[in-house]
């Protein structure tokens, strides 16, 4: 899960971590109140968006006058702000972060993630902070420094002290950046953070230590314990089908191809999408409905694939273990005519009362292509979605 920038600063200032200080606005009016609440004679705009790389694409600007303010917000507010991780489509900026202007003297860059082969947190830091560092992590890797940071001990003194050197922190400032390393590796392990990156940290003209950018994301499968971040969510921000589909607990990823594939469990579902690019095939999605394949959740989930323009077919594959191959049936049946399906459906169903299952299917007068195994259900799917596409759809 992620969230804005604004949102990362707040919490990270409950850590202790030194941000500028800044207001969150929605309206020019608030930007414009926000830059007089804070004072001061040096602001910054900057677009609130969950892609980062926004200075480059123009969602980041300096002002020097409440006019400056104004304009900016009225420029940035409502644009369509493409970033190297926005995709060529853009994200609309519906938010605004008005911060104090910082006299930046010298931008590092450090992150924090988990890292899996050390099954521990990696800091990683740099010198090269700003804009650039993607160019940096390609071109000059070894300008990065890292330290997988053991969870009984946390981050301690002597690594922090130790890293800061490396990356050119100067002697002044060594305290400052111990604490603001310390407190951010306590935000990121107490919120359940998969990331946590700072770039730029900055060295302010007159010798502090500062976070001038945040981003925070969590990992998906904690927040069930972390209420106040959930809450932070911008569900603007985020894929309508993917959320759509995590309402109703499914496990959903839009992908490129034209099957669509609606399957019980995450290892299962790999093996389809797998199966049918053996034959030739490309899934439109990978879906897992998990343990109850309910008529409920299979309506849900017909209903979030047939938004997929691209759709030629449907492949469902389920294996009735606690739940029975019958009840299933009787599941996609009441789906597919509940959603009146236009598309051809291709079944594989196994395990418990298989046989039944299948004279369900059968018996159903819809027109459901039944398959014994998976092999020959990804067979008949790519050959359904390759007569539909061409315009004689197998139903
Ligand atoms: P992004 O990473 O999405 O481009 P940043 O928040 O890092 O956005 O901002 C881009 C650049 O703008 C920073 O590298 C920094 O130089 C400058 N900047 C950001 N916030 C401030 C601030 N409060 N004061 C001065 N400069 C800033
Ligand atoms: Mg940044």
């Amino acid at each position: 899960m992620k969230i804005h920038e604004y949102q990362a600063k707040e919490i990270l200032r409950k850590f202790g971590v030194a941000t500028p200080q800044g207001i969150a606005c929605f309206s020019v009016e608030e930007a414009v109140a926000a830059a007089k609440k804070l004072g001061g004679s040096l602001w910054v705009v900057k677009a609130q968006i969950y892609a980062g790389g926004r200075g480059k694409g123009g969602g980041v600007k300096i002002a020097k006058t409440i006019d400056e303010v104004r304009q900016h917000a009225e420029s940035i507010l409502n644009m369509t702000l493409v970033t190297p991780q926005t995709g060529l489509g853009g994200q609309t900026v519906h938010r605004l972060l008005i911060e104090q202007g910082v006299d930046i003297s010298k931008e590092f860059y450090i992150g924090l993630v988990v890292d899996r082969r050390s099954q521990r947190v990696c800091l990683m830091a740099s010198s090269e902070g700003g804009m650039d560092i993607e160019q940096v992590a390609a071109k000059t890797p070894e300008k990065i420094y890292k330290v997988l940071i053991d969870p009984t001990t946390g981050l301690t003194d002597e690594e922090a002290d130790d890293i800061s050197c490396k990356i050119g922190i100067t002697e002044s400032c060594i305290a400052e950046a111990r604490k603001l390393l310390k407190d951010l590796y306590r935000a990121f392990d107490d919120t359940d953070a998969s990331l946590a990156e700072i770039n730029p940290l900055t060295m302010t003209g007159n010798g502090h230590i500062i976070a001038l950018d945040a981003k925070m994301n969590f990992d998906d499968s904690a927040v069930f314990r972390q209420p106040d971040i959930v809450a932070l969510r911008d569900l603007d921000e985020e894929d309508p089908e993917e959320i759509e589909a995590a309402k109703h607990d499914l496990s959903y990823i839009s992908l490129d191809g034209n099957i669509g594939c609606l399957v019980n469990g995450a290892g299962l579902a790999m093996a389809t999408m797998d199966i049918i690019k053996l034959y030739g095939g490309n899934p439109a999605n990978f879906l897992d409905v998990g343990g109850g394949a309910t008529a409920e959740k299979v309506t849900e989930a017909f209903k979030l694939m047939l938004h997929n323009p691209k759709l030629q077919a449907i492949l469902v594959n389920i294996f009735g273990g606690i739940m029975k191959c019958d009840v299933i049936a009787e599941g996609v049946v009441t789906a597919a005519k509940q959603v009146k399906l236009d598309v051809p459906l291709i079944v594989r169903l196994e395990g418990t009362n298989v046989k039944l299952g299948k004279k369900i299917l059968a018996d159903s007068g819809l027109p459901i292509i039944s398959a014994d195994n998976m092999a020959d259900a990804a067979k008949k799917a790519v050959a359904a979605a390759s007569a539909s596409a061409s315009g004689s759809k197998a139903d």
